[in-house]
């Protein structure tokens, strides 16, 4: 199945009008997609219709930019035109109908649709306009998708794969909810909010060691317990040796804290503290390899 798509590079409105002007004898029809929080809304601008749906709640940008190709094909299918140009601002769409990801099945539609108007005698061709030409946002298409925001939903199927970020937010409220009732665990105290990563840009031996003091357990003030011997003390104070007292209580240490942090609890420490300034600070007491 052949395509023609345009993914000219254009950097201006005039470069966008030149480009215009080969297609003078075309049906030009302009698609756009909008989304605001879980809403998502498609349009499709063409000179003698104006159309928008709102798709179901959580559906991607992605996929309504892909559903206003398919309406714009709709459009050319009741027309009398024979050639027609789709200027569309996603790029990303394009590619995905050019590269045929019919695992994708509005995809698998667009191309179906397209295979028939092209046998019927259709020429059609997609233009990717960037966004930034000027030509869109204050466009008809981009007007006409905002507003479908606010019709009623439609019942268009979608990839499921669109409400993998909704689920994955579903999971977290309801571990937090479960956690929230944990206020007993020692460890609720640290970290309370379950929405927590460390840095990526650490390393995978700080990585480690900030989620060990995180949880209360590591090799230097817990190894006692599976090797059956006694706490081990603080080297500093003889107070028993904890993760807490290395970390906030030790009065022996607290100069060596003031110039990395300044806070008294556990909890202000993982949740206030840059990782790297707790790092820096278990370096300054000599404990960075122990731990
Ligand atoms: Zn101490």
């Amino acid at each position: 199945m052949q395509l023609t798509i345009i993914a000219a590079i254009i950097i201006s409105k005039r470069k966008f009008f030149e480009l215009r002007s080969e297609f003078s004898h075309h049906l030009e029809i302009y698609t756009d997609g909008s989304k605001n929080g879980i809403r998502t809304a498609a349009a499709v601008v063409a000179p003698n219709s104006v159309k928008t749906v709102r798709l179901p709640d959580n559906a991607s940008i992605f996929t309504a930019k892909i559903h206003a190709l398919d309406m714009a094909l709709d459009i050319i299918r009741h027309e009398r035109s024979k050639d027609c140009v789709v200027f569309s601002n996603s790029l990303s769409s394009l590619q995905a109908v050019e590269s045929c990801k019919v695992e994708n099945p509005l995809i698998l539609k667009i191309l179906k649709d397209h295979n028939q108007l092209i046998n019927s005698g259709k020429s059609i061709t997609f233009c990717w306009i960037p966004c930034h030409v000027g030509i869109w946002g204050k466009g008809d298409a981009d007007i006409t998708a905002k507003a479908g925001l606010d019709v009623a939903i439609s019942n268009i199927r979608f990839p499921v794969s669109n409400l993998l970020i909704c689920v994955n937010q579903l999971c977290v409220k309801k571990w937090q909810q479960l956690w929230n009732q944990c206020t007993s665990n020692k460890l609720y105290s640290v970290q309370p909010d379950i929405d927590f990563s460390v840095s990526s840009s650490m390393g995978r031996y700080d990585s480690v060691l900030i989620n060990h003091l995180r949880i209360g357990h590591t090799r230097l003030t817990n190894s006692y317990l599976l090797k059956g011997e006694s706490q081990p003390v603080c080297e500093a104070c003889r107070s028993p040796l904890t993760v807490k007292h290395i970390l906030v209580d030790c009065t022996c240490y607290s100069a060596a804290r003031q110039r990395y942090f300044g806070v008294n609890t556990l909890k202000d420490v993982f949740e206030n503290v840059a990782s790297r300034n707790i790092i820096a600070y278990v370096k300054d007491i000599s404990f960075y390899n122990r731990i």
